[in-house]
């Protein structure tokens, strides 16, 4: 679990605001649900043999005894919240949120115990156009931070619940064959979660899946049909994708599209967002049967990738718009003093006040990320002052500061 420092909430705060701008342009509204939740809930959704319910939730006991897990992920509780408050029946919804997720997991670069998502769901649209709106706005994401060239769309379609069970039983028939190849965690999912099997990382069950019989050719009439009509869309709209037809994601609740978004620049952790549809959950949650689909993005993964990529534009970096200094102690008074004036003057301003010795004033406003540097002087007890930006300064009279700041963060 991770502190976010204020050099580094910078980069977050441009990354939120970036996808925000992205999620209005598509209707969509902000959800906020607790962090916690029943524990079964994510037992009944996510699935009892899945990676996160077997081994990486933050489970604990309240004071009533009752249950209680430290969200693993969102999907879940925006399900769970807007059944409760009546949002999904007849209806349709386009919902996101954001905040922190706790896995218990192996930390390490790009995995975290405590880590963060933006995700997105929508409700009530069950055809392929919404799940090409859905990817459309992560495309559109990557484009506003210059990461389009760096990701790849990877896709796969699960097919039915129908088709899948049938495929299951293919597959189980299959690898029983050839247990004695097989890794410990997939001998153990053989019968629980076989379709598990195919993420399998272990060679020698990766050289045994080589000639396993492929879901994408046990899919039903619909799902194929719902797959061919979301990938001409998607060319159509010319984003680009792969189809991967081992991609199953580590979550029960999926059926027909699933996605991730990988880039190779982060090493083992290379997927920065995954999702796909979700027809079932809601109904299998308890409410009225209502299709769903969305994903949600790695925050960390994401940053990580803009700093590696030096994505980031200097300006986001700069957390202050001026900084400013006295010449000596006795113009302390002066300094508070103007700087409150900028502040009436430009309610936008981002202002810091230097309390301490002069020495290297320059490279300190520098270190603060400001833009301009602001010197109060005096000569000849007239007031007057000294204003750089960047490296050239520029000489003013005391009643000129305003303006002279106004024009430069213009500028
Ligand atoms: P992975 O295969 O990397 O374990 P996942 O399939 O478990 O990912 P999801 O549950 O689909 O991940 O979560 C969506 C995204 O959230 C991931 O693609 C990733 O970017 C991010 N994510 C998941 N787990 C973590 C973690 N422990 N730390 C940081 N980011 C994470
Ligand atoms: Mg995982």
């Amino acid at each position: 679990m991770n502190d976010v420092l204020p050099q580094e909430t910078a980069v977050w705060q441009y990354f939120e605001k970036t996808v925000k701008q992205v999620l209005d342009a598509y209707g969509y509204g902000e959800i906020r649900m607790p962090i916690v939740e029943q524990t079964q809930l994510f037992k009944r959704s996510i699935g009892e043999v899945t990676d996160i319910v077997e081994k990486e939730m933050y489970t604990f006991e309240d004071r009533n005894g009752e249950s209680l897990t430290l969200r693993p992920e969102g999907t879940a509780s925006c399900v769970r919240a807007a059944e409760e408050h009546g949002m999904l029946f007849n209806q349709t919804q386009r919902l996101w949120y954001q905040g922190p997720m706790f896995r218990y997991e192996k930390p390490q670069k790009g995995r975290y115990r405590q880590f963060h998502q933006i995700g997105v769901e929508a409700f009530g649209m069950a055809g392929a156009d919404l799940d090409a709106e859905v990817i459309a706005l992560s495309a559109r994401l990557w484009k506003s931070l210059g990461l389009i060239d760096h990701v790849t769309l990877e896709l796969n379609s699960l097919g039915s619940q129908e088709a899948r069970a049938a495929y299951r039983q293919l597959l189980i028939d299959y690898l029983s064959a050839h247990l004695d190849q097989l890794d410990e965690d997939s001998k153990r999912r053989l019968h629980s979660n076989p379709l598990r099997v195919l993420d399998s990382k272990d060679p020698s069950t990766q050289e045994v899946l080589k000639n396993a019989p492929m879901l994408q050719d046990h899919l039903d009439d619909e799902s194929k049909q719902h797959f061919a009509e979301l990938t001409a869309m998607l060319e159509a709209q010319g984003i680009r994708y792969v189809i991967n037809p081992r991609l199953v994601r580590g979550l029960d609740y999926y059926n027909r599209t699933v996605f991730e978004w990988t880039t190779n620049a982060l090493g083992a952790q290379g997927t920065v967002c995954a999702g796909g549809r979700y027809d079932g959950l809601v109904a299998q949650l308890g409410g009225k049967a209502t299709p769903g689909a969305g994903f949600a993005m790695g925050v960390e993964r994401l940053i990580l990738l803009l700093e590696t990529l030096e994505l980031v534009p200097v300006s986001e970096r700069e957390t202050l718009d001026v900084y400013v200094a006295a010449e000596h102690k006795g113009l302390q008074p002066q300094v508070l003093a103007m700087s409150e004036q900028l502040r009436d003057a430009l309610p936008e301003i981002r202002i810091r006040s230097h309390f301490a010795g002069l020495k290297n004033i320059g490279s300190k406003a520098r270190m603060a990320g400001s833009k301009l540097t602001l010197l109060i002087k005096s000569r000849d007890d007239e007031l007057t002052a000294t204003l750089w930006q960047g490296d050239t300064p520029q000489e003013l009279a005391i009643n000129q500061v305003v303006d002279a700041v106004a024009t430069a963060l213009k500028g």
